[in-house]
Protein backbone atom coordinates (compact mmCIF):
# COMPACT_ATOMS: atom_id res chain seq x y z
CA UNK A 1 0.00 0.00 0.00
CA UNK A 2 2.40 2.34 -0.79
CA UNK A 3 -0.27 4.55 -2.69
CA UNK A 4 -2.16 5.46 0.27
CA UNK A 5 -1.83 8.80 1.69
CA UNK A 6 0.55 8.48 5.07
CA UNK A 7 -1.93 7.97 7.96
CA UNK A 8 0.26 8.80 11.09
CA UNK A 9 -2.51 9.79 13.08
CA UNK A 10 -3.38 6.31 14.71
CA UNK A 11 -3.46 2.78 13.47
CA UNK A 12 -7.02 2.85 15.87
CA UNK A 13 -8.53 4.48 12.40
CA UNK A 14 -7.97 1.66 10.16
CA UNK A 15 -9.95 -0.73 9.61
CA UNK A 16 -9.76 -4.40 7.52
CA UNK A 17 -11.63 -5.08 4.32
CA UNK A 18 -14.17 -8.00 5.44
CA UNK A 19 -13.23 -9.10 1.44
CA UNK A 20 -9.73 -8.90 1.43
CA UNK A 21 -8.00 -7.39 4.28
CA UNK A 22 -6.45 -4.69 3.49
CA UNK A 23 -5.94 -1.88 5.70
CA UNK A 24 -8.31 1.16 5.03
CA UNK A 25 -8.82 4.82 7.07
CA UNK A 26 -12.21 3.95 8.62
CA UNK A 27 -13.69 6.74 6.86
CA UNK A 28 -12.99 4.57 3.43
CA UNK A 29 -16.55 3.97 1.47
CA UNK A 30 -14.66 1.75 -0.63
CA UNK A 31 -11.99 -1.08 -0.18
CA UNK A 32 -9.09 0.30 -1.89
CA UNK A 33 -7.65 -3.18 -2.47
CA UNK A 34 -10.76 -4.87 -3.88
CA UNK A 35 -13.19 -1.86 -4.26
CA UNK A 36 -16.01 -3.84 -2.11
CA UNK A 37 -18.00 -1.53 -0.32
CA UNK A 38 -17.76 -1.08 3.51
CA UNK A 39 -21.33 -0.64 5.32
CA UNK A 40 -20.75 2.29 7.88
CA UNK A 41 -23.20 0.22 10.48
CA UNK A 42 -24.47 -2.57 10.08
CA UNK A 43 -27.59 -2.63 8.25
CA UNK A 44 -31.09 -4.16 9.27
CA UNK A 45 -31.71 -8.06 7.77
CA UNK A 46 -34.35 -10.62 8.37
CA UNK A 47 -38.12 -10.50 9.78
CA UNK A 48 -39.36 -9.03 12.93
CA UNK A 49 -43.33 -10.24 13.85
CA UNK A 50 -44.90 -10.65 10.18
CA UNK A 51 -42.64 -8.05 9.04
CA UNK A 52 -39.48 -7.63 6.95
CA UNK A 53 -37.33 -5.50 9.92
CA UNK A 54 -36.62 -2.68 6.85
CA UNK A 55 -40.14 -2.74 5.54
CA UNK A 56 -41.11 -1.94 9.21
CA UNK A 57 -38.70 0.75 9.50
CA UNK A 58 -40.01 2.66 6.59
CA UNK A 59 -43.63 1.89 8.06
CA UNK A 60 -42.93 4.20 11.30
CA UNK A 61 -42.65 6.93 9.03
CA UNK A 62 -46.29 6.63 7.42
CA UNK A 63 -48.09 9.14 9.45
CA UNK A 64 -47.94 8.66 13.08
CA UNK A 65 -50.02 5.61 14.16
CA UNK A 66 -47.60 3.02 13.02
CA UNK A 67 -44.74 4.02 15.40
CA UNK A 68 -46.60 4.13 18.20
CA UNK A 69 -48.45 0.61 17.23
CA UNK A 70 -44.35 -0.23 17.22
CA UNK A 71 -43.10 0.67 20.27
CA UNK A 72 -46.63 -0.48 21.82
CA UNK A 73 -46.57 -4.17 20.93
CA UNK A 74 -44.15 -6.92 20.96
CA UNK A 75 -41.91 -7.62 19.32
CA UNK A 76 -41.95 -4.20 17.23
CA UNK A 77 -41.09 -2.22 20.46
CA UNK A 78 -37.74 -5.22 21.76
CA UNK A 79 -36.55 -3.72 18.28
CA UNK A 80 -33.68 -1.15 18.58
CA UNK A 81 -34.23 -0.75 14.24
CA UNK A 82 -37.81 -0.35 14.33
CA UNK A 83 -37.50 1.19 17.93
CA UNK A 84 -35.38 4.59 16.56
CA UNK A 85 -37.01 4.40 13.22
CA UNK A 86 -40.22 4.79 15.27
CA UNK A 87 -39.17 7.49 18.26
CA UNK A 88 -37.65 9.27 15.25
CA UNK A 89 -40.73 9.98 13.45
CA UNK A 90 -42.64 10.41 15.95
CA UNK A 91 -39.97 13.59 16.97
CA UNK A 92 -40.62 15.13 13.44
CA UNK A 93 -44.08 14.77 13.53
CA UNK A 94 -43.41 16.88 16.63
CA UNK A 95 -40.95 19.08 15.03
CA UNK A 96 -43.50 19.09 12.06
CA UNK A 97 -46.18 20.34 13.92
CA UNK A 98 -44.08 23.04 15.64
CA UNK A 99 -42.79 24.46 12.07
CA UNK A 100 -46.36 24.35 10.81
CA UNK A 101 -47.34 26.99 13.59
CA UNK A 102 -44.19 29.15 12.63
CA UNK A 103 -45.32 29.09 9.20
CA UNK A 104 -49.00 30.37 10.00
CA UNK A 105 -47.40 32.72 12.18
CA UNK A 106 -44.94 34.04 9.55
CA UNK A 107 -48.34 33.95 7.50
CA UNK A 108 -50.22 36.13 9.53
CA UNK A 109 -47.29 38.60 9.57
CA UNK A 110 -46.58 38.68 5.73
CA UNK A 111 -49.91 39.09 4.45
CA UNK A 112 -49.43 42.01 6.17
CA UNK A 113 -47.63 43.32 2.88
CA UNK A 114 -49.89 44.55 0.23
CA UNK A 115 -49.70 42.33 -3.07
CA UNK A 116 -46.42 41.16 -2.48
CA UNK A 117 -47.24 39.03 0.93
CA UNK A 118 -49.46 36.40 -0.36
CA UNK A 119 -46.69 35.87 -3.22
CA UNK A 120 -44.32 35.19 -0.34
CA UNK A 121 -46.59 32.82 1.68
CA UNK A 122 -47.43 31.17 -1.11
CA UNK A 123 -43.58 30.79 -1.98
CA UNK A 124 -42.66 30.05 1.77
CA UNK A 125 -45.31 26.98 2.50
CA UNK A 126 -44.63 25.50 -0.61
CA UNK A 127 -40.77 25.38 -0.03
CA UNK A 128 -41.56 23.87 3.23
CA UNK A 129 -43.80 21.52 2.09
CA UNK A 130 -40.92 20.25 -0.64
CA UNK A 131 -38.43 20.07 1.93
CA UNK A 132 -40.26 18.23 4.41
CA UNK A 133 -41.43 15.61 1.41
CA UNK A 134 -37.73 15.50 0.68
CA UNK A 135 -36.17 14.82 3.77
CA UNK A 136 -39.25 12.13 4.21
CA UNK A 137 -38.65 10.00 0.86
CA UNK A 138 -35.02 10.24 2.19
CA UNK A 139 -35.69 8.68 5.57
CA UNK A 140 -37.70 6.07 3.97
CA UNK A 141 -35.45 4.87 1.51
CA UNK A 142 -32.99 4.66 4.05
CA UNK A 143 -34.94 2.32 6.17
CA UNK A 144 -35.43 0.46 3.21
CA UNK A 145 -31.99 -0.40 3.01
CA UNK A 146 -31.61 -1.02 6.33
CA UNK A 147 -30.03 1.99 7.45
CA UNK A 148 -30.60 4.02 10.67
CA UNK A 149 -30.42 7.51 9.50
CA UNK A 150 -30.31 10.32 11.75
CA UNK A 151 -31.80 13.53 11.31
CA UNK A 152 -29.82 16.11 12.59
CA UNK A 153 -30.32 16.64 16.83
CA UNK A 154 -33.53 15.08 16.62
CA UNK A 155 -31.67 11.79 15.76
CA UNK A 156 -29.62 11.55 18.24
CA UNK A 157 -32.35 11.68 20.50
CA UNK A 158 -34.22 8.87 18.55
CA UNK A 159 -30.80 6.72 19.24
CA UNK A 160 -30.74 7.40 22.46
CA UNK A 161 -34.56 6.04 23.37
CA UNK A 162 -34.00 3.06 20.63
CA UNK A 163 -32.24 0.97 23.40
CA UNK A 164 -34.87 -1.55 23.88
CA UNK A 165 -36.52 -1.98 27.57
ZN1 LIG B 1 -11.02 -5.40 0.05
Amino acid sequence: MSLAPSMDESTASLLLCPECGTQMPSTAAFCPGCGCPIPTAPKAQGKIGVLPRRVAGALAYVTFIPPIVFLLTRPYRHDRFVRFHSVQCLLLCGAGLLVGVVVRLLAVVLLLIPMLGILLVGLLSTLVGLAACFVWLILVIKALQGESFQVPVLGAFAEHYSVPV
